[in-house]
């Protein structure tokens, strides 16, 4: 018997919070398999939402702008940060919102 067990005994989830399923945890944590599931969910949403904002963006930014070279770069970086930003963004929300 490890030394530490008495006093981590108490501090340990003997099932997933979320699935239920049997497995030993630290008190308010996921298990791999949701983690993974969650993640997944997070990315594949967060690319949608980010593809389609960007696609938004870049008709709203181009439609406008006179057919200069460098207007055009511009527009463009700044649809690809919004396309990272956003992607970041909703990944991170939607991660934590499913737990
Ligand atoms: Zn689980």
């Amino acid at each position: 018997m490890s030394s530490q067990t008495p006093l981590v005994a108490g501090l340990v989830e003997h099932e997933c919070p979320r699935c239920h399923r049997p497995v030993e945890l630290p008190l308010g944590q996921l298990c791999k398999t949701c983690l993974t599931t969650i993640d997944k969910r997070a990315r594949r949403t967060a690319r949608l939402v980010a593809a389609l904002s960007s696609l938004a963006m870049g008709l709203y930014v181009f439609i406008p702008v006179p057919p200069d070279e460098r207007v055009r770069i511009v527009g463009m970086v700044g649809v690809l940060m919004w396309y990272v930003l956003s992607n970041m963004v909703v990944r991170r929300a939607m991660s934590l919102w499913q737990r």
